[in-house]
């Protein structure tokens, strides 16, 4: 699955945001219920209206939706890239992660402290993205070194990484993330092997206060300008109606959310701007048993899709029996669309698309 890391400075609201998270409705309610890997590691169901529209007109008995996990990464201070330096286990956690969800403070309360003694969300950024920045100088410098030998040797992969690795060090002595190197299609794979902190895609959250929740404020308003100039995204919400919101019954929660003159949880387009942040897609598998969705990559081939059911299922690949979401559901389900010709056979070099109705054929 996919993985996002909640980051920020202390008291802005990251285990608010990833306790709403884990603890709505959806995410119990789902057939595979919230479960806490570790106590900041959340596997969160991803909200779809699609999918109870395929349940409806197929009438599945179970609907499964797909999931993506948040881990929430307490520990970013001022300096705490040096000194004692960042903990290890701290850097794993978020090395491992796909993107980073960076939450700023945009709301002023003066019961809870600002560990900078005032509410600047653009400043705040700067100090976690400074921090991020040193950790990966240091690492670079260390895996450098390491390198130095095999490169000498002339290996191959060794040589790929030293070149990746100096690009890095160079915007990054810049002053400048390591997401703003202009990466090869060819270099991707091995780039993403680095791991740099600074190169996982950001989506700034901005933590504003009830009353801007549907609106947001100054702060967010400073927040979007500066993503904007990052080409990053950002989104509003308010953790603490979002916390609240999360108790609550579906109904309940359509009440409250019209009041506060919202359209949807600010937690459901948290989870769409991290799917959108990291290309992903949906597609999906519907019977009379269960409808379910599943997640890929944009642009992911027929048999890597079916890998994500089972790897059996990519090994054997036969073909796709594919029908578009709006044929499914326009013509009223699988048989229909058939018998209208829409479902289509499709073979290996078939690119999935997001909404695909998919049923896989395989050699065991
Ligand atoms: P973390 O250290 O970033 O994980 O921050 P927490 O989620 O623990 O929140 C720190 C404090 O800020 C807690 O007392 C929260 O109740 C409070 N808090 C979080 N979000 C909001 C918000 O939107 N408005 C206000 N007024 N307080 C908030």
């Amino acid at each position: 699955g996919f993985k996002m890391g909640i980051v920020g400075l202390p008291n802005v609201g990251k285990s608010t945001l990833f306790n709403a998270l884990t603890k709505t409705a959806a995410a119990q309610a789902a057939n595979f219920p919230f479960c806490t890997i570790e106590p900041n590691v959340g596997d969160v169901a991803v909200p779809d209206a699609r999918l109870d529209k395929l349940a409806a007109i197929a009438g599945s008995k179970q609907i499964i939706p797909t999931r993506m996990t948040f881990v929430d990464i307490a520990g970013l201070v001022k300096g705490a890239s040096k000194g004692e330096g960042l903990g290890n286990q701290f850097l794993a956690n978020i090395r491992e992660t796909d993107a980073i969800a960076h939450v700023l403070r945009c709301f002023e309360d003066g019961d809870v402290t600002h560990v900078e003694d005032r509410v600047n969300p653009v400043e705040d950024a700067e100090i976690i993205e400074t921090e991020l920045m040193i950790a990966d100088m240091e690492s670079i410098e260390k895996r450098l070194q390491g390198l130095s030998r095999k490169v000498r040797g002339g290996e191959k992969e060794a040589v790929e990484q030293e070149r990746l690795l100096k690009a890095a060090l160079a915007v990054l002595n810049d002053g400048k993330p390591a997401r703003t190197v202009d990466v090869a299609a060819d270099d991707r794979r091995t780039w993403n092997m680095l791991q740099l902190l600074t190169a996982k895609p950001i989506l700034y959250v901005c933590n504003v206060d009830e009353g801007s929740a549907a609106t947001g404020n100054a702060f967010s308003d400073a927040v979007a300008e500066m993503a904007a100039a990052q080409g990053a995204s950002t989104v509003v919400i308010s953790a603490q109606i979002e916390e609240e919101i999360a108790q609550l019954s579906d109904e309940e929660a359509t009440e409250f959310l019209s009041e506060m003159g919202l359209e949807e949880p600010g937690l459901d387009r948290l989870i769409q701007a991290g799917y959108e942040l990291l290309s992903l897609e949906t597609y999906f598998t519907v019977g009379p048993k269960e409808a379910r969705a599943w997640t890929i990559r944009h642009g992911t081939s027929a048999p890597k899709a079916a890998g994500v059911i089972h790897g059996d299922f990519e090994k054997g690949f036969i073909r796709a029996e594919t029908i578009a979401y709006d044929d499914f559901v326009t013509l009223g389900g699988e048989q229909p669309a058939k018998e209208a010709g829409k479902m289509r056979a499709e073979g290996k070099a078939y690119t999935v698309k997001d909404g695909d109705v998919l049923h896989f054929l395989f050699n065991t």
